[in-house]
């Protein structure tokens, strides 16, 4: 019998059992737009057409808020997301039906914040974008902000014709990439994250989305060990990235969103990124090649997204 993988391992020492063998996919009848709240209130809305995410980061704030998600996708303990997903029924319908209603003229969207939207299997976010570039100017949204660690540069030529045809009022832009990078060492990506991309397959899909001239900003979260930061921050600016947000890694108190076991690992594995000294040297790092101004820490870096930022 072959040993576990380096996921297998990291999920064994936080749940003290096996993982789930397979993912779990059924279907849900939630909508695919519900009104922001909470840290994503600077947003009109947020989108999903997921419940749960394969992804199954173990670092991963949303199984441990049950407003974030239910608890069968949860699990216990948060034990098996990233096992249980529900795709939601007929969503493109619901979407254009929002749409025609006017519900998101003008308006500023989050996808998603609780589920990778690029999870989502690829007819469903090209149908998406298609709708979007059917739709006539009065309908469109002022803003869409895709946060993901996944592949939208696959996508990439249908987001680009979208913004060019769209045109918000506050001069921003219509569509923009929050593209999460919490770490460029493949071991922690695969130790950490049972389904995303390796980091340089993410570097690829934001190469790709800058060569379309599409707004990137890099979300260096949950900002983790770097085998070469700089020369990873010195990349994106080459490329156009607009700017950095950054969240790092909380020990205790109003903030620490990553579920308890998950710190209580890092404390034993990787205290480092637990160390505000750390993370002050690191965020040093950040701006010395990004500028100050082009680095935004925490809950602005994520105001930000709803904004009116210049890409
Ligand atoms: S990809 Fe994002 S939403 Fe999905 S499990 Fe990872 S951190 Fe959570």
């Amino acid at each position: 019998m072959s040993s576990p993988g380096p996921y297998d391992q990291t999920y064994r020492h936080l749940f003290r059992m096996a993982p789930p063998d397979t993912v779990q996919y059924g279907e849900s009848d939630a909508d695919v737009l519900s009104p922001s709240r909470g840290f994503m209130a600077g947003f009109d809305y947020t989108m999903q057409l997921q419940v749960g995410c394969p992804g199954g980061c173990l670092f991963c704030y949303v199984p441990s808020g049950p407003r974030f998600a239910p608890a069968a996708v949860r699990g216990p303990n948060g034990s098996r997301w990233g096992f249980e997903v529900r795709t939601k029924r007929n969503a493109i319908a619901k979407f254009q039906h929002h749409l025609e209603a006017g519900d998101l003229a003008d308006r500023t969207v989050y996808w998603s914040g609780v589920t990778d939207p690029y999870a989502a299997p690829p007819v469903m976010t090209r149908a998406l974008w298609e709708t979007l570039c059917a739709a006539p100017a009065a309908w469109r949204p002022r803003r869409i902000a895709i946060q993901t660690r996944f592949r939208p540069d696959r996508d990439a030529d249908l987001l680009a014709r979208y913004a060019r045809a769209t045109t918000p009022a506050d001069g921003g832009p219509p569509v923009l990439v929050s593209y999460s990078l919490g770490t460029d060492r493949e071991d922690l990506i695969r130790a950490w994250e049972r389904a995303t991309p390796p980091f340089r397959q993410r570097m690829a899909a934001i190469q790709r989305l800058r060569e379309r001239e599409l707004c990137v900003v890099a979300t260096l979260s949950p900002f983790g060990s770097w085998h070469d930061l700089c020369g990873a921050l010195a990349q994106l600016d080459a490329w156009g990235v607009a700017y950095i947000t950054l969240l790092f890694f909380k020990a205790a108190g109003p903030g620490a969103t990553t579920p308890a076991p998950f710190r209580a690992y890092l404390a034993e594995a990787y205290p480092e990124v637990l160390d505000p000294t750390w993370q002050q040297e690191h965020l040093a790092i950040v701006q010395s090649v990004f500028g100050p101004e082009r680095v935004l820490v925490g809950r602005p870096g994520f105001a930000s997204l709803a904004g009116a930022w210049r890409c």
